[in-house]
């Protein structure tokens, strides 16, 4: 793409941004690219046919006068699927690789998780034929901790249920962050579901759900479609937040009702609480958090060690002499705080990268195969009261010399110190900062704040101090 296209392609898309609003176009826009333009017409590329079909029927207009005040003769849009396929890495040779690929295929596309790379496309268009599942994502490898206990044992519940009997929470609606193990739930339900019980449970994302019925009304086989969903057990959809459009919410709206007053089970996921998904209608949004509303929180050190482990055991599976030390595993646990999906990285990484120079794993080869998915620690917040004990140790004072009014050299220095660190380090205002220290004026701490500040630059033994006194409180 020339420098000129690149930037007319940026200008567009800015103009479509303003024109659908930010959700709507992270949704179904994020990851459209230009491929090329041709005189009167504008070739564009997405990852999925579900994406394609979605962008031609409800915004093709809209993406065409958003290129026409870019280009007045452009008067026709093309969108086309592109391989999903990207160019092969070096790892992508050994047998890690894959899923290493895919990991990645889904951070790039949170929102097509489930129906782009895995979904055969020949599966796209039997659209009742639910979203691929995962082999590997079953209740057997669900690591259970404190964060999940509830979700798990209500989903367990559900799996576990036999046709016709009462059913408990309905819908059971469960929420989370990403990466959290949502997904991972919802097929676990769908595997026990389908393998233990006469039942028929049917896991869609919400994106197969609509396309399920942009085809279905496109073929004129919309009644087939609902007849065939309600004619199921179990629905389990995965991704709510992504249901879109006043049609298809209508839909879902009747499905659910109609699942739920024929005493089957709804199964929902999604990002957030049922309250918060703002585009869905208020019915809906009542409805569903008319059952059980589970939230999983984020994963703890034990979970997060837990599932590192069941990823090692999965790993040997396949590659028997693959193993990571005790130490390795609890340095991944501990830094890789964010989501379920980067712990499985790590292993693919570390796994990819023993196999490839057949070296055996260690806390040096995992510090550097990892150092991008460790996120900064979040500031840690500092308390007053801990930088005034603190303080108070370092200078062999103690916490009620510097809340006093005693003006000795030996308690006035220690005190500026203090006030000092309690604005630099903390969000408290001065006149909250002078309350703190035994009821001072706001003044009387900004003139220690600005004391300070001067002689820091110039009093080395001072600064130093000071210094060593921010280490130890913000360890
Ligand atoms: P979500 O759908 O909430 O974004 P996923 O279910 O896709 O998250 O989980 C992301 C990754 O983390 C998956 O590989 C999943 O297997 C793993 N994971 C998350 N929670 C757990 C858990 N409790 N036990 C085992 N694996 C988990
Ligand atoms: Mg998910």
């Amino acid at each position: 793409m020339s420098n000129m296209e690149h930037d007319r392609w940026s200008r567009v898309k800015g103009r479509l941004r303003t024109s659908v609003g930010e959700d709507v176009y992270s949704s179904w826009f994020a990851r459209m690219d230009l491929e090329a333009i041709q005189q009167e017409s504008v070739h564009l590329s997405v990852p999925t046919r579900f994406l394609k079909s979605w962008i031609q029927t409800h915004y093709s207009d809209k993406v065409l006068t958003c290129w026409q005040a870019e280009i007045p003769e452009v008067n026709r849009i093309e969108v086309t699927v592109r391989s999903p396929m990207r160019a092969a890495t070096p790892a992508a040779k050994d047998a890690a690789a894959p899923a290493e690929h895919r990991r990645e295929e889904q951070r790039a596309a949170p929102e097509l998780r489930s129906t782009n790379a895995t979904a055969p496309a020949a599966s796209n268009h039997d659209a009742l034929g639910g979203s691929p599942l995962d082999p590997r994502l079953t209740f057997a490898s669900f690591v259970v901790g404190r964060s999940n206990t509830l979700a798990h044992a209500a989903a367990k519940q559900v799996a576990e249920g036999r046709r016709g009997d009462p059913v408990m929470f309905n819908p059971l609606y469960i929420h989370s962050g990403v990466g959290l193990g949502k997904t991972h739930l919802l097929q676990a339900v769908t595997w026990a579901g389908n393998s233990g019980t006469e039942r028929k449970v049917l896991y869609l994302t919400a994106e197969k759900f609509m396309y399920g019925f942009v085809a279905a009304l496109k073929t004129q086989t919309s009644l087939a479609f609902k007849e065939a969903l309600r004619g199921i057990d179990v629905l389990v959809i995965d991704d709510l937040q992504f249901l879109q459009g006043k049609t298809t919410q209508a839909e879902f709206c009747h499905t659910l009702n109609a699942l739920i007053d024929a005493g089957r089970q709804v199964v929902v996921a999604a990002d957030r609480p049922p309250s918060d998904l703002e585009s869905l209608d208020e019915r809906v949004r009542s409805r569903l958090a008319g059952g059980l509303v589970v939230e999983m929180a984020t994963l703890g050190e034990d979970l997060r060690l837990g599932i590192l482990k069941s990823r090692v055991v999965a790993a040997r599976a396949h590659h028997a002499s693959f193993d990571v030390p005790q130490p390795v595993l609890e340095y991944l646990a501990r830094t890789i705080t964010h989501n379920g999906r980067d712990l499985e990285g790590a292993i693919n990484r570390l796994l990819a990268h023993s196999k490839l120079n057949n070296q055996p794993v260690t806390l040096e080869m995992a510090e550097h195969e990892v150092r991008d998915l460790i996120r900064p620690q979040e500031p840690k917040r500092i308390k007053i009261e801990d930088i005034q004990r603190v303080v108070a140790r370092q200078y062999n004072v103690s916490r009620s010399d510097l809340l006093s009014s005693r003006r000795t050299a030996n308690v006035v220095r220690p005190r500026q110190v203090a006030m000092y660190l309690a604005k630099t380090l903390t969000l408290r205002s001065l006149p909250e900062i002078g309350r703190r220290f035994g009821g001072r004026d706001h003044t009387t701490v900004l003139h220690a704040v600005r004391k300070i500040e001067g002689l820091v630059s110039k009093d080395t033994t001072l600064n130093d101090e000071v210094e060593s006194l921010k280490r130890q409180l913000q360890e």
